[in-house]
């Protein structure tokens, strides 16, 4: 099964710390769903397999365009795929866009999952990051959408803030946990160059936590959403009830998936693609009814991809599937390259399975490279 992403590229601000591709001017947002609606027919072919299963607006902030939009949008998905009855279908949402209305809409045109990017139920957080909701508004957002008929929410958490002390941090995922939500995204707060924060850091005015702490809050997220029924499945991913993010798992897994909209990659199985990061350039491209630029995934490419993203989840490493793809000696060959780091203790053989050891799994970019061929 194949999953799609829609992109859509409009924030009403800049939060300080993101380089996702967005836009804060409302100029294109009106034209934005026919613009996508001609990249959906223009690139019909590109999934092989016509059988999706999961679709996710994320963004920037899909809940800024007009639930209209969203719907037309999602018809003509239908429309050009077989989306099966049980698909997983996303939303990405700002705490301070819900009304009762708009998750009502939300639930009628098809959308059966939220995700919601509450990141911190304090307000002082909140504005250091720039961020346009505060922390009763991410508590009221959840709660509501699970009134107004979310069975299925996420939401997103962010450690790592400078300034944020321990006692915090346990209080944001004791309440994150005390929410009627299944599923939560935790990533620590990193600096890239290009945003606010990078140009503050970049003049000596911010500064990442030490690594001491930021290892401490890790632990503390494994071990606080585990005592409340949140099993880790991917490295900053956690679910319960079984919850976890079946689109998000295709990247982790090697699903073929379909990204619409500015900046938006796609992966059909032997060739990745890229939207160019530039609303105007993308939609004159559109209008050109020019196809995206790609790569074809060589040998090596494909076996340290299959590396890097099985590792990123709990399941790991799995010597059958690896086997299969690769062959018997590859598998030796991965063995023989993770064995320092299994003796170490940082890599975990066990079941015919190589995993992360949960502590090592923080600092896995190290420990990656060496199992990469060249
Ligand atoms: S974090 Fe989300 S809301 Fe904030 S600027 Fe980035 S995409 Fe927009």
């Amino acid at each position: 099964m194949s999953g799609i992403y829609i992109h859509i590229p409009f924030c009403q601000s800049k939060c300080f710390y993101c380089d996702f591709y967005s836009v804060t001017k409302n100029e294109g947002r009106d034209g934005f769903a026919d613009l996508m609606i001609d990249e959906i027919k223009l690139r019909s072919d590109y999934l092989i397999n016509k059988q999706v299963d999961t679709i996710y607006f994320g963004g920037g902030t899909p809940t800024l365009l007009h639930p209209s939009y969203l719907e037309k949008i999602l018809v003509q998905l239908h429309e050009m795929y077989e989306v099966s009855k049980d698909a997983e279908i996303t939303i990405e949402a700002n705490p301070d866009d819900l009304t009762p209305g708009l998750l009502t809409r939300y639930l009628q045109i098809g959308f059966n999952r939220i995700s919601i990017g509450t990141q911190s139920f304090f307000d002082e957080h909140l504005k250091l990051m720039n961020r346009r909701h505060n922390a009763a508004q991410a508590k009221d957002a959840v709660m509501m959408a699970a009134k107004y008929g979310f069975g299925n929410i996420s939401l997103d958490l962010i450690y790592g803030i400078p300034g944020m002390s321990s006692d915090e941090w346990e209080q944001n995922l004791d309440v994150a946990a005390g929410l009627p939500a299944n599923h939560i995204s935790a990533y620590h707060l990193t600096i890239e160059p290009g945003t606010r924060f990078g140009k503050l850091k970049k003049a000596g005015l911010f500064s990442e936590i030490p690594d001491s702490e930021s290892v401490e809050q890790y632990l503390k997220l494994i071990s606080l959403l585990g005592a409340r029924g949140f099993e880790q499945y991917e490295i900053s991913n956690f679910a319960r009830n079984k919850r976890v993010s079946r689109h998000n798992s295709k990247y982790w897994t090697g699903e073929p998936y379909l990204g619409l909209g500015p900046s938006a990659h796609s992966f059909n199985g032997t060739q990745r693609h890229w939207n160019p990061a530039s609303l105007a350039k993308y939609s004159t491209d559109i209008r050109a009814k020019k196809l995206p630029k790609g790569e074809t995934i060589d040998s090596t490419m494909h076996r340290n991809e299959y590396v890097m993203t099985r590792l990123r989840t709990a399941a790991g490493i799995e010597k059958s599937g690896f086997r299969s793809e690769f062959g018997e000696a590859a598998w030796s060959e991965l063995l023989d390259m993770a064995d320092e780091h299994i003796s170490k203790g940082y890599l975990v053989l066990e079941n015919e399975r190589i995993r992360f050891d949960t502590e090592a799994w923080f600092r896995s970019d190290g420990i990656l490279s060496d199992l990469f061929l060249l």
